[in-house]
């Protein structure tokens, strides 16, 4: 692979803001030191033309020098707790280039003296070099290392990802984090049909995982969108694995917008892959130890529901009223954040004081009213009164 061409673009904001801490991987604030991706990984969907990266993918590598600045001069602003993420499908801010540009490092030192929780998403064990920050952002509130890992060993990982770290350094990078007290997942995708979602391959990844004790593991499967994307992964494909063409052909002959196989098979690869979840006892979802009195709590509450609700559709139960009741309460709490977020001055700790008096009883209307459930409304009455904690493997609540 040829050496990448670093392009510096000044940016005019530092984070990207949701309105409600987003259910996977908890991202609330996105942050992004880098556009395009020196991995060069086979299957990366940012090669798509949805999201516009110009250049060679891999080579032309966009550098956002001017990020930690701004980001010193945002974070004090923020009104809301909530993971400020790190990562994202286009980009890897542990990429080659931070080696030398040290910009994502300028950020984690900004971050630590925040007392923010972060999340990072990588594929690169250089995030060890920015341990000793990251331990201080655990310390004062949260850090969440989220590795990207589907291959068991590096006999595959080459061909598909070839500027990423090999899978040892990124079980090390995992095990010095967690021996470091920060919470860790893997997201075990995207799962290649007849290369990584094997049972084989599924069986010795999990086992490696389960003896590091991540805190989840979360499973997708591999999508190709029709175009850029798709073409460039299946000339590489053909490249070293020519007898999965057809396979491949037929899995992804929908040619769906958003790059997705077709339904048979994403049911059964999701099925695999959980029956390996349960095996090892860890979670496919970042649990809710890791994020309870951390966000705030009408988020915490909201990001729980919406993860029951993967929980309870995992094990085939009909989520029917759950999914009713959580859309009520997601409805309340968006048009009453509506109105903090409208006042520049109120405190959003007065929002989490209205969800305590509607989970107390002591006001109108009450939680049993908003969700319109009386069993999940005793659930969530446990959870922002007591403090209970629900477990994602018994999806039971421990007090
Ligand atoms: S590490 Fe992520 S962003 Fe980088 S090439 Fe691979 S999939 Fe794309």
């Amino acid at each position: 692979m040829n050496p990448p061409l670093v392009h510096e673009r000044l940016v005019t904001t530092a984070l990207k803001r949701a309105n409600l801490t987003g259910a996977f991987v908890l991202g609330k604030y996105g942050l992004s030191p880098s556009m395009a991706c020196a991995h060069g990984c086979t299957y990366c969907d940012g090669r798509a033309e949805r999201y516009w990266v110009d250049g060679e993918f891999d080579r032309d590598i966009v550098v956002r020098p001017n990020l930690p600045e701004l980001l010193a001069h945002e974070l004090p602003k923020l009104r809301e707790r909530g993971f400020i993420s790190i990562g994202s499908g286009i980009t890897d801010a542990y990429q080659p280039v931070e080696q030398v540009r040290t910009i994502m490092r300028g950020c984690a030192e900004v971050i630590a003296d925040s007392g923010l929780p972060a999340v990072v998403m990588t594929k690169n064990a250089a995030v060890t070099r920015d341990l000793d920050l990251w331990r201080r952002v655990n310390e004062r509130s949260r850090f969440l290392l989220v590795v990207s890992l589907t291959h068991a060993d590096d006999q595959t990982r080459a061909h598909f990802e070839p500027g990423a770290s090999r899978v040892e350094e990124r079980i090390d990078a995992l095990r010095a984090f967690r021996d470091a007290g920060c919470a860790t997942g893997v997201l075990a995708m995207p799962l290649l049909p007849g290369i990584t979602d094997t049972d084989d391959n599924l069986g010795r990844l999990y086992d490696q995982l389960a003896r590091i004790g991540v805190d989840f593991v979360q499973p997708g499967e591999l999508t190709l969108r029709p175009g850029r994307q798709k073409r460039w992964f299946m000339e590489r494909l053909a490249d070293g694995y020519p007898g999965l063409i057809a396979e491949y052909d037929r899995l992804y002959a929908e040619e769906r917008a958003s790059g997705a196989p077709i339904a048979a098979y994403r049911t059964a690869t999701a099925s695999r892959a959980l029956r390996h979840n349960r095996r090892v006892g860890i979670p496919f979802l970042p649990p809710h130890s890791i994020y309870r009195g951390v966000l705030h709590r009408y988020d915490e509450v909201n990001v729980l529901i919406h993860h029951m609700l993967d929980l309870y559709r995992a094990i085939g139960a009909d989520v029917g009223r759950l999914r009713s009741a959580a859309g009520r309460y997601t409805e309340w709490l968006v048009e009453r954040k509506a109105r903090y977020n409208r006042r520049p001055s109120s405190r959003y700790d007065g929002l989490d004081a209205e969800l305590i008096a509607a989970c107390s009883g002591s006001a109108i209307p009450d939680i049993g009213d908003i969700v319109q459930n009386a069993r999940f409304a005793d659930l969530l009455r446990s959870v922002v009164i007591d403090r209970a904690t629900f477990d994602y493997t018994t999806l039971r609540l421990r007090r």
